[in-house]
């Protein structure tokens, strides 16, 4: 079976096992060694499986094109300074893919021993989906609560405000749930992740109405206000623009916004998003707690399962509608992009394409790695 298959509306679906390979070869090629490759290639399908493709391989030519500059391979953590409860921890604009999973193995193992822990982490190349470190986090046991930012990003419109003062800074949580799968909240603080606009620049999902805001304080869902206008087979730069992205939730989420760029920014000592001149990063502050040391009985995981029975028995607001715990829609598109693939729209497939050529990989290479010859 071909691994890649074209759609009626131009688009593809790809296997995913054939999409990591390629997206793990053309990190190899950019200068990666080959576990480092196939680690950032994992961790950024992990975005197009759970249904971000904001989050996923989308990023390839940006990732590719920031080498040397904002993305260093070989880089690992560093630890600045810790206690048995605190670990300040250094990127050094490693891979986030790599610098994240450092990063939460520590707090994981802290909090393992310890019962609490916090990390705060600064200067890491972009970390995707922050819900994978939840999930991570979760599968030990340990509840994981983290604000990110990222610095000289600058996308988001503060409540009131038209001009760009803050990043996209996501908050998530993860709870893991004995005998079920785990809670897992996880979201920008803008109206929608940036990526998700890079997605509609690119041919994918129309994004929500007025989710974007315009140098003339008019909303729209137009993404060409965060990325301008784009020349073919450029990579599109979402400080460019003339307009931005809006914050969710209007005061409230803008003042959720403010504060993870504070924690993110100010207490770990990365830096908040601006004022510009600043170099581009993500900074984390994230707490662990390890359920064990909260509850040696299973009370907390039976409050949990019966509190989601009772939340999720609301009656649905439209009919054929269903009330969902957070982590549940990543885990359905998971299971069904597993099984039937995964839709790229043909601009992002073409980029991924067009990244390969410019590391090296010519057609008949990538046909191989792809598995079609
Ligand atoms: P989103 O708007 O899709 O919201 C996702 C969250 O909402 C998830 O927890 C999901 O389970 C939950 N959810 C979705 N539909 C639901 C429903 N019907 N019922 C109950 N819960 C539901 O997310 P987003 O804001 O577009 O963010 C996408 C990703 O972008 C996140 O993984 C985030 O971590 C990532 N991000 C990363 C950075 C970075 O700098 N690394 C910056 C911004 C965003």
């Amino acid at each position: 079976m071909p691994s890649v298959r074209k759609t009626a509306d131009g688009g593809i679906v790809i296997q995913a096992v054939a999409l990591e390979r390629l997206v793990a070869a053309i990190f190899q090629a950019a200068g990666c060694e080959p576990a480092e490759a196939r680690q950032v290639a994992h961790y950024m399908m992990d975005g197009n499986l759970t249904g971000h493709d904001s989050h996923g391989v989308i990023r390839t030519g940006r990732y590719v094109s920031w080498i040397g500059s904002r993305l260093f391979p070989g880089r690992r953590l560093s630890v600045v300074s810790e206690t048995d409860t605190l670990a300040i921890v250094d990127g050094h604009n490693g891979f986030g893919q790599i610098i994240g999973e450092q990063a939460t193995r520590i707090g994981i193992a802290k909090a393992r021993q310890h019962g609490v822990a916090v990390v705060a982490l600064r200067n890491s190349g972009h970390m995707g989906r922050i819900g994978t470190w939840a999930e991570m986090a979760a599968a030990e046991n340990v509840v994981f609560i983290a604000f990110v930012n990222v610095r000289a990003s600058l996308l988001v419109a503060p409540f009131e405000g038209i001009e760009r003062r803050m990043s996209t800074a996501p908050v998530a949580i993860g709870l893991p749930v004995a005998g079920r799968e785990p809670i897992i909240l996880d979201f920008a603080t803008a109206a929608v992740a940036e990526g998700k606009a890079l997605v509609t620049l690119q041919g994918g999902k129309p994004l929500p109405p007025d989710v974007l805001i315009g140098p003339d304080g008019r909303r729209s869902n137009d993404p060409e206000l965060l990325y301008g206008q784009v020349a073919p087979g450029a990579v599109a730069n979402p400080m460019t623009g003339p307009g931005a992205l809006r914050a969710l939730g209007e005061h409230k989420g803008s003042g959720l916004a403010f504060v993870t760029e504070l924690l993110a920014g100010a207490l770990t000592g990365g830096g908040c998003a601006g004022p510009l001149p600043r170099t581009y990063a993500n900074n984390m502050l994230a707490i662990f707690l390890d359920v064990a040391a909260f509850d040696s009985s299973e009370g907390f995981a039976e409050e949990i399962r019966n509190y989601i029975a009772f939340f999720t028995s609301s009656k649905p607001e439209r009919p054929g509608g269903q009330v969902l715990v957070p982590g549940d829609p990543e885990r359905a598109a998971r299971k069904d992009r597993l099984a039937n693939g995964v839709p790229m729209a043909a601009a992002a497939w073409e980029d991924i394409l067009l990244t390969a050529t410019k590391v090296g990989i010519d057609r008949a290479q990538i046909d191989r790695i792809l598995g079609d010859t």
